[in-house]
């Protein structure tokens, strides 16, 4: 098992926001490869965590190309919601990726849990979690979380996702008022990704 440093890598994802955000995470110096290199299709994410399901997904595209690859998985969690939609978070937007609808999907199951949740502090966090995985190469996981409340309405044009209803703890805007370079400097992926940036 090699644990020398990484110095080119596979970004296992096909959503090209999230490609972006992890090669600005990573090194300029690091040689970047994408899926579209490859034209691979993603994996079914058959996982019950997100480490889980990081791990579908580097290994997978790893196994495909013969090269290291870094994957990640993040969600929301809403803990009056018993932690729904968690993994299930990019599939609560349905086919076509709409937030509108799974935006709506959070508020009517919180109408639905209580009647009385916009008047409360409903606690909730990001979570993101990394895996490298290659060849010869021993396996790396990482954490990221950030905890929250549910805004009681959609607020702000940044970011995407849950972004516009999720207020970070000891802040009074949602990340979707935040500025990109605010939000990264405290969210969940950034904090998984510098547990893990010393193998680069
Ligand atoms: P996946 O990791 O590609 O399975 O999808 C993660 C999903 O979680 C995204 O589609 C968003 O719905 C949600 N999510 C993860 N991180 C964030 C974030 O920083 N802001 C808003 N939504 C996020």
């Amino acid at each position: 098992m090699k644990n020398t440093k990484i110095s080119q890598i596979l970004i296992g994802s096909n959503n090209s926001g999230k490609v972006r955000e992890i090669r600005d995470l990573l090194p300029k110096t690091v040689k970047i490869y994408t899926t579209k290199h490859f034209k691979l299709s993603s994996p079914r994410e058959t996982g019950k965590t997100f480490l889980q399901n990081s791990l579908i997904k580097a290994r997978y595209f790893s196994r495909k190309t013969g090269k290291i690859c870094i994957a990640d998985d993040s969600g929301l969690e809403i803990d009056i919601l018993n932690k729904a939609p968690g993994i299930f978070s990019a599939r609560w937007s349905g086919k076509k990726n709409n937030f509108n609808l799974a935006i709506k999907k959070v508020f009517r199951k919180l109408d639905q849990a209580d009647k009385n949740w916009k008047k409360k502090n409903i606690s909730a966090r990001f979570i993101c979690a990394i895996t490298i995985y290659g060849p010869k190469f021993k396996i790396k996981q990482s954490l990221g979380k950030i905890e929250g409340t549910i805004s009681s309405s959609k607020k702000g044009k940044n970011g995407f996702g849950y972004d516009p209803i999720f207020i970070p703890k000891g802040k009074k805007i949602t990340f979707g008022q935040m500025t990109n370079s605010k939000k990264f400097k405290i969210d969940h992926r950034s904090k998984a990704f510098k547990k893990i940036k010393k193998f680069f």
